[in-house]
């Protein structure tokens, strides 16, 4: 850093070199609703090799950077907190406090940005002549001055102040949806899943602007960078994506297409993150990851068979049980989950999924459209109380404590189908299916309490097709109120096998006793 100022008079009162913390004071103090303006001029650069892993962000092609690695950070930053729980204690530290709570009032003033407010963006970066340089907003100008490649963004609608850098040497593959520019910047090599990546961009703007509320911007671009780093990220009109979680992908046939689905979620968040930003407390991640994965699997939804549609869920659903049997703290419900990937991710994912699927998804896009109303592009962030009461609004009191199963408590099945059967009557067969279902509540340290089940539960049967490929013939939700039931169902096609919750819509701790072998008699 070679200077740092203010334009208020201050002193600096202390300084860390080692962590680059420097502590200043303002000679008069600052109240709420002031300005200053802070001016620096620094470099960052990695000299020789290091020891430990290289700088993956800045790299010769394909740089990706965010504003927080470049500049300063004021206040005080919980994220550099230690985590791990054995090297604080042998510290002597205490337990890392987690996300503010929901009823946390002064917290509830920040986004999920961790600042206050949106602003507009104006930057100008350079770069090597032959790289293209991508910023949130509009490329205003670009030109070549001293053999490096300038380019002026601006954008036209206020964003939360958090943005990204891109450089490359790029392609550029683009298209149009109604007057919104797609555009996919990719290494020369990789167009292999640039048509898929187009298709689900389409699919999503349709989708999300048919349920829930008009694109906010005039482009939206995915841009690759090298996969050092392996997620993808989504700026406002702008998705850095890895080069091994989209552009390297194969897809099988029989497996997900995790370039879609990762699309459709990241294109999701300029709806859930981009419009509505939820409050930066304890439960706010069930918007914002957990709506994006609900757009995404919505658009699976309408274009998959159910059996296709089950790797999904399988998917989520397998991620969840490995993520709550590796917690080391506790574990939340959705309505407070904190900084817990396999509660805001995968458990929301089936739980949005189940809910549309018990009382219609037209009703749950009602609840999310009156949340874009109320919140959208707006400095008020909203809490899981707040959606949670929506969901509630538009299901009927006899499932109410469905949405407090799968929002407020940690509800697990136990579904399995024992011995099925069938018989030849006339043309059909009549198939019998013995099922066992058992519901919990789980306390935060996995502690089980069994309660009675009134639930509604798929029940299903398969055939095969002359190909051999499996395929539901009956898929019906049915109410099950006690622990053992014996479910009678008349089908055309000779069955192969019967389940219980067989393509995995609720939270089921054994899967693989959801669907068994029918003999028939
Ligand atoms: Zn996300």
């Amino acid at each position: 850093m070679k200077k740092l100022t203010f334009n208020r008079a201050h002193k600096l009162k202390k300084e860390y070199p080692d962590y680059f913390v420097r502590i200043y004071q303002f000679n008069a103090p600052i109240v709420p609703g002031d300005t200053v303006r802070l001016t620096y001029k620094g470099t960052r650069r990695q000299t020789g090799f290091l020891n430990g892993s290289a700088d993956a962000q800045f790299v010769a092609n394909g740089t990706f950077i965010t504003n927080t690695d470049i500049f300063p950070l004021t206040g005080y930053i919980r994220g550099f907190e230690l985590q791990d729980l054995a090297d604080r204690k042998k510290r002597g530290l205490h337990e890392a406090e987690g996300l503010p709570e929901r009823s946390n009032q002064p917290a509830q003033k920040y986004s999920l940005f961790g600042g206050i407010g949106r602003t507009s963006l104006d930057v100008t970066v350079s770069t090597e002549p032959d790289q293209t340089v991508i910023v949130p907003g509009y490329l205003q100008k670009q030109w070549v001055k001293n053999k490096r490649a300038y380019f002026y963004y601006k954008t036209a609608e206020q964003v939360f102040p958090f943005f990204s850098v891109v450089s490359g040497r790029y392609k550029v593959k683009r298209d149009k949806y109604k007057n919104i520019n797609l555009e996919v910047f990719y290494h020369p090599d990789h167009s292999y899943n640039v048509p898929v990546m187009m298709k689900s961009l389409k699919d999503g703007l349709a989708y999300n602007e048919a349920n829930f509320s008009p694109y906010q911007y005039r482009q939206i671009r995915i841009l690759e960078f090298p996969k050092y780093r392996s997620f993808a990220q989504s700026f406002p009109g702008t998705v850095p994506f890895s080069e091994d979680r989209g552009f390297l992908y194969q897809h099988d046939p029989e497996k997900l297409d995790m370039t879609y689905y990762v699309t459709a979620h990241e294109l999701s968040h300029q709806w859930w993150g981009h419009q509505v930003g939820e409050a930066n407390v304890k439960g706010g991640q069930m918007y914002s990851e957990g709506l994006a994965q609900y757009s995404a699997l919505m658009l699976l939804k309408h274009q998959l068979a159910p059996v296709e549609l089950s790797r999904y869920l399988k998917y989520e659903l397998d991620a969840y049980l490995k993520g709550r049997s590796r917690e080391q703290k506790k574990e939340n419900s959705l309505y407070n989950t904190d900084n817990q990937p396999y509660v805001h991710y995968q458990k929301a994912t089936l739980a949005y999924f189940y809910l549309q699927d018990l009382i219609g998804e037209e009703k749950i896009n009602r609840a999310l459209k009156k949340l874009l109303i109320n919140y959208g592009l707006t400095d008020k962030y909203p809490t899981s109380d707040v959606l949670v009461n929506y969901l509630k609004a538009e299901t009927p009191d006899s499932l109410q404590f469905v949405v407090d199963d799968l929002f407020k408590k940690i509800t697990i099945f136990e579904n399995r189908v024992i011995n099925p059967t069938a018989k030849k009557v006339g043309a059909q067969y009549q198939v019998t299916i013995p099922i066992q279902t058992t519901k919990y509540y789980t306390d935060a340290v996995g502690i089980e309490k069994k309660t009675p089940i009134r639930d509604y539960i798929d029940v299903g049967i398969f055939t095969q097709d002359v190909n051999g490929k499996e395929k539901l013939v009956y898929l019906q939700k049915l109410k099950f109120s006690k622990d053992q039931t014996t479910v009678v169902i008349m089908v055309k096609d000779k069955p192969t096998k019967a389940g219980i919750d067989p393509i995995y819509k609720l939270i089921d701790r054994n899967t693989e006793d959801n669907q068994a072998v029918v003999s028939i008699n």
